[in-house]
């Protein structure tokens, strides 16, 4: 049985029972795939940082690495309003990330902070096909639904909204730790316990979730 963790910072997580997406870093360029063997990545420019880097460079630069094999989706990336950086700018960013993942046929990892309406709007406004996952999902269970209602899928870590986790369709959903110590396996056990089904469903539903949006065979 392997523990799938759809976001975490940390690089040192893929083992055999543990497969995750770490977010690949960057400053002023992104680090490269390749310097990290058979560790699958996710890549691209978080709202936080479009102030203290070059976001035209790293846009150009992750068009190039979209294209290996290792990076299994886009992002995190997308839009925060609780950040400096005005939200029309955010958005430019943003949709230079959805034209590549459009192109390299990736999902996304998307962090989005009090911006779901332009989140929904830009989803529409783009047609875009790739699937978008809302990582970090902390919202109410209403808004859950009306996401869920557009397409999206919601990703869910150590602190969550239980109704929200109780109530999100088992194929809409993934699991993750992002940036927190807390293991992927504590985060398996609070979602199984809250939803009342044994934990290898949840581990066999997030599997199959995996397999349809990633592709693992590289
Ligand atoms: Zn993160």
């Amino acid at each position: 049985m392997t523990y799938y963790n759809l976001h975490t910072h940390d690089l040192s997580l893929s083992t055999d029972r543990k497969l995750s997406i770490c977010n690949l870093p960057y400053k002023n360029s992104f680090t490269s795939p390749d310097a990290y063997p058979g560790v699958y990545f996710s890549a691209g420019i978080h709202p936080w940082h479009i102030a203290s880097t070059d976001p035209m460079s790293l846009t150009s630069q992750l068009s190039r690495i979209a294209e290996s094999p290792q990076l299994l989706a886009i992002g995190e990336c997308g839009l925060d309003k609780l950040t400096d950086t005005p939200i029309d700018i955010q958005i430019t960013i943003f949709k230079q990330q959805i034209e590549i993942a459009e192109n390299s046929k990736k999902p996304m990892i998307i962090h989005c902070v009090k911006a779901f309406n332009e989140l929904i709007k830009l989803r529409k406004e783009t047609a875009a096909r790739q699937e978008w996952i809302i990582h970090g999902f902390r919202g109410k269970p209403q808004l859950a639904t009306e996401l869920i209602q557009h397409g999206f899928r919601i990703s869910i870590g150590h602190k969550f909204n239980p109704e929200t986790a109780r109530i999100i369709p088992l194929h809409r959903l993934f699991l993750e730790t992002d940036d927190s110590n807390i293991d992927i396996e504590t985060v398996y056990r609070q979602i199984a316990e809250i939803r009342q089904i044994p934990e290898n469903e949840l581990i066999i539903s997030i599997g199959t979730n995996f397999s349809e949006l990633f592709d693992l065979s590289r």
